[in-house]
């Protein structure tokens, strides 16, 4: 059983054939990982005993010829933004070192319920703030495909567990491209849903109105398997739709013969070769495929950034005033004031780059600034959905880059916050829509490192979005 190469439907398979028992698996996809993981520090934890339990109830069911599910056995990485009862949760930061969640995420839940097995937790940029995972406490990830690269952030853990084989899928998070670019870093599909398809409940917030949960995984069908778990409607999560989870694995294979496909002239200018020849390549299959392009315009892009890291760190210096000594975290010691436990506790354990949101989003938020810069970022916002909306009047879906560059060195970006902020271009403004939107591996640089291109689709068209995917991975890939 070769654990790296293994999809969802090889394990159905072999549990049905009794090649293999749930447990059997977990216990060899544990040591797998444990044996694998220091070569990129992917994984910051295991929860061996929480992947047994939950084999062993899939094995039982299968004893008692139930139905497992559709994730049953299924080794599942969950990046350490979600919460998991009883087993530690560290937002990759030293402030959360200790914490030990009293609920499970609701993704989590429904995962488990459909038989998929949790192995660990995967590390990540600290709270999800970054595009290298190099601003986790816990040391930074290694690309598996190179590793003196970084695999892309924030979900860099995610990413790398699922292309290194320790995971057969994964759930991740994307507030500006989290799930996307390190998907693309890394050679994996990464899907973004549509804003409130996934239940938030139990992610921990960084950016409330741009959080999204969603999956990354080695081909677009477990991908999809994965989404379909995890969608829909949750009470606890007042901004999760109640619109329904459409049957994302049934309506992969279809035809996307006339599907009309928009290329956003503004996504490529400048683009470097190495990046803008294989997404050609890409947009060329479609036509081969019978997909109709057109060109469009989105012409507030060039302010998505400013509008995505004035809106970002606005809801970051108000979700993150709750670490404050109290709740959740360790206290710095010996403090003897209020204010010196708010200022030590924060002091000490927020790494630099949660500093810095912190006072940028007091800064934006603060009176005499707010009119100048939040509500401004709001109403381009607004800009930008309108973009995207009009474009959809015209087009079914939008081929755009990733990102303008492909894994970048470890420590290469470090000093200069701009250049690595620059790395979301192309995915923060998806995400400000609220637009279902995913990473497809669609080729290599001369180096050898993955290039991703992105489909983008109108508000819970994911099904529309996905098959034009795997439309593509099935004319050229083998499988
Ligand atoms: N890289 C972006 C940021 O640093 C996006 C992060 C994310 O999607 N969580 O904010």
């Amino acid at each position: 059983m070769n654990l790296a190469s293994l999809t969802i439907a090889d394990i159905q398979k072999g549990l049905r054939l009794k090649q293999f028992s749930a447990v059997e698996l977990t216990e060899e996809a544990l040591k797998f990982a444990a044996a694998e993981n220091p070569k990129t520090n992917a994984y910051l934890h295991f929860c061996q005993e929480r992947a047994l339990r939950a084999a062993q109830g899939v094995d039982e069911k299968l004893a008692r010829k139930e139905d497992p599910g559709p994730l049953a056995g299924v080794p599942v990485a969950v990046k350490d933004v979600i919460v998991t009862k009883g087993v530690r949760t560290t937002c990759a930061s030293k402030l959360l070192a200790s914490y030990i969640p009293p609920y499970d995420a609701t993704a989590v839940i429904r995962v488990e319920q459909a038989g998929g097995v949790i192995l660990g937790k995967t590390n990540c940029d600290e709270f999800a703030m970054g595009s290298s995972n190099e601003n986790s406490a816990f040391g930074p990830v290694r690309n598996p495909v190179a590793l003196d690269r970084v695999p892309g952030g924030s979900s860099g853990g995610s990413a790398a567990a699922v292309v290194q084989g320790t995971a057969v899928v994964a759930l991740g998070s994307d507030t500006g491209g989290s799930i996307r670019q390190p998907a693309a870093f890394c050679g994996c599909v990464g899907v973004t849903p549509t804003y409130g398809r996934v239940s938030r409940y139990g992610l921990v917030a960084f950016a409330s109105s741009l959080d999204h949960i969603g999956p990354m995984a080695r081909n677009v069908t477990d991908a999809a398997i994965l989404l379909k778990v995890i969608a829909g409607r949750d009470e606890r999560d007042a901004t999760s739709a109640f619109a329904p989870v459409a049957d994302y694995p049934a309506l992969l294979e279809g035809d996307v013969r006339g599907t009309k496909i928009g290329i956003p002239k503004e996504y490529f200018q400048g683009l470097a070769a190495e990046i803008g020849d294989p997404i050609q390549r890409a947009i060329d299959q479609f036509a081969r495929l019978g997909c109709e392009l057109v060109d469009v315009s989105l012409p507030h892009t060039e302010y998505a950034i400013a509008t995505y890291y004035i809106i970002c760190t606005a809801e970051a210096s108000s979700n993150l005033a709750r670490y404050d000594g109290v709740r959740y975290t360790t206290r710095a010691p010996g403090v003897t004031t209020l204010t010196d436990m708010y200022r030590q506790t924060r002091g000490e354990g927020f790494g630099a780059e949660c500093k810095r949101r912190i006072m940028l989003g007091t800064y934006v938020l603060s009176h005499g600034y707010y009119d100048a810069y939040y509500l401004k970022a709001q109403k381009v916002r607004t800009l930008l959905t309108q973009d995207f909306r009009q474009a959809f009047e015209k087009v079914d879906a939008l081929i755009t880059p990733v990102s303008p560059f492909p894994a970048f060195r470890l420590g290469e970006k470090l000093s200069d916050p701009w250049q690595m902020y620059l790395s979301d271009i192309y995915t923060i403004t998806g995400s400000l829509a609220g637009i279902p939107c995913m990473s497809v591996p669609c080729g290599w640089t001369a180096d050898g490192l993955p290039v991703g291109m992105q489909i983008l689709a109108r508000h819970f068209e994911e099904a529309a979005m996905l098959r034009l995917a795997r439309a593509y991975e099935r004319a050229t890939c083998e499988s």
